[in-house]
């Protein structure tokens, strides 16, 4: 029978569902598939990308777990697509290669002033509370007041990460440095700023619930949000999740602390609608001082057209979630307007001629960009799957396939790889820190990424 020996790069939920669906598919010829991932352990964004206390998403881990466990397949960790293995690699030793790195940059924001001390991107906050290894365990909570860009489900995490009291996600996972960062914030206000109005939001009713129900936190709503124009009124009326998201705001209007009077809480939690930032004012030592937006008011078709009036609130520091951004890989293309792959369905594209590269395909937020739940990528790796199968006339002719090739291949290049034994390890022990803490958690994350790679291989 005729054998695929097919190449995964990137082992977070995207590359472990597409892995899931080819081993599970109808088809002519057996399967054989390589995980590259280029950090030490792997599940990408459900273990650095989704916030520690949802446990409920960090709960995919035990179906991607499955996968990877049970299916022919091998993992290759710490593994750099570029510098460790590259293109000409695959094509000597697979049939083809399916990309699958996500969206883990933050898109620019383009206002004077954003390249102050203490402005941040969304996913390099995230990265840090998540334990990323790549990003400084040091994480400065020095300021009273800090704004949050963006009305989706990031600024969410975000906003929820900064204001909750670091005691409450001591049943979390997180690690030790995030832990101490957190319990020594002076954090008072966290201010929300959405361009356009509360019933255009792009968060999820589940994760704005959430919100309010946080100990020793008010919610903090403004009655000028509220005065919907009939697009507004029609944005609530016809969509089930934007009306339950309404009364939840509505709700938070009646409480004592609306336009931020009479609230008991030590911290709070603001909600700023039709808000668009225009400038990040800077103190004199070239930080964060203040945020200038320009007020907005409906269009009339449920976007946002400005007033003229500006407006300034005053903070120490300034995240900015307003969408991810994929990174280039080389030698494959790329579009640096969407950051993307550029693809039909997840076959990949030429940048130029917009003609199939054979034996390239894609899926997950590096094929249609950073939009939707963990649960879409099941059905856009379908329909990549779908192509690669049907493709069987155009994969490559590997010189090489042989199992040997890649660990030869890698040790000769001195790269210190991990498997999928080694995670196991990795695993083990990050559960045991977590049944040895005075507080016993499910696991405490290991950060450093030569640590990971010691416990890994055992060393
Ligand atoms: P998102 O849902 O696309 O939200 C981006 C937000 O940024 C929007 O409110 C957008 O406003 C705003 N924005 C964009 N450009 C802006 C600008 N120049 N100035 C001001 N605001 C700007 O993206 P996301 O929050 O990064 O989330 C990505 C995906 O991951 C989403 O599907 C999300 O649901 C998912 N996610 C889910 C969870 C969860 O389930 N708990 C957690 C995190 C992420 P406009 O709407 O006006 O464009």
């Amino acid at each position: 029978m005729t054998k695929l020996k097919l190449a995964i790069v990137g082992a977070g939920p995207a590359g472990i569902y597409a892995a899931d669906i080819l081993l599970k598919a109808e088809r002519k010829f057996d399967v054989s598939i390589d995980l590259f991932e280029q950090l030490p352990a792997p599940y990408g964004l459900v273990r650095y990308g989704v916030a520690p206390d949802h446990p409920r998403i960090k709960g995919i881990i035990n179906a991607l777990r499955n996968v990877i466990d049970h299916g022919d397949m091998r993992l290759f960790g710490n593994v750099h697509f570029g510098t460790d293995i590259t293109l000409e690699d695959l094509k000597r030793h697979y049939n083809a290669v399916i990309f699958a790195t996500g969206a883990v940059r933050d898109s620019a924001l383009d206002i004077p002033g954003i390249d102050a001390a203490h402005s941040f991107g969304a996913a390099e906050y995230v990265s840090w509370f998540d334990g990323h290894p790549d990003v400084s365990p040091e994480w400065t909570l020095d300021a009273e007041s800090v704004g949050v860009i963006g009305n989706g489900n990031v600024a969410l995490d975000v906003a929820r990460m900064l204001a909750k009291h670091a005691d409450d996600l001591l049943v979390t996972e997180i690690p030790d440095n995030v832990y101490q960062g957190l319990k020594a914030s002076r954090i008072t206000d966290v201010h929300v700023f959405g361009r356009r109005g509360p019933a255009q939001v792009k968060f999820t009713p589940l994760e704005l619930r959430e919100l309010g129900e946080l100990r020793d936190v008010d919610m903090v709503v403004y009655d000028e949000d509220f005065q919907y124009d009939e697009a507004s009124q029609q944005a609530v009326a016809s969509n089930k999740q934007v009306m339950v998201m309404d009364r939840i705001m509505q709700s938070w209007r009646k409480l004592d602390s609306v336009n931020n009077a009479g609230g008991t809480a030590s911290r709070r939690l603001h909600l700023h609608f039709w808000a668009r930032p225009v400038e990040v004012k800077k103190d004199e030592n070239g930080r964060v001082a203040a945020l200038v937006y320009e007020r907005t008011e409906s269009d009339g078709a449920g976007g946002a057209v400005g007033t003229g009036e500006l407006r300034e609130v005053p903070m120490q520091g300034l995240y900015r979630a307003i969408g991810y951004f994929g990174s280039p890989l080389a030698g494959v293309p790329f579009d640096k307007k969407h950051g993307v792959i550029p693809n039909r369905e997840g076959q990949v594209l030429e940048t130029k001629s917009n003609q199939r590269v054979p034996g390239i395909y894609t899926t997950g937020w590096i094929k249609r960009g950073p939009v939707g739940l963990i649960g879409h990528t099941k059905s856009d790796a379908m329909e990549t799957v779908q192509h690669l199968i049907n493709d069987q006339g155009s994969w490559w002719h590997p010189e090489d396939p042989s199992d040997e090739a890649i660990p030869a291949l890698l040790a000769e290049r001195g790269v210190q790889w991990t498997d999928l034994d080694g995670w196991h390890r990795l695993d083990a022990h990050e559960i045991a820190l977590g049944e040895a803490h005075e507080s016993t958690r499910e696991r405490v994350k290991l950060v450093p990424r030569d640590e990971m790679v010691r416990v890994s291989r055992g060393e």
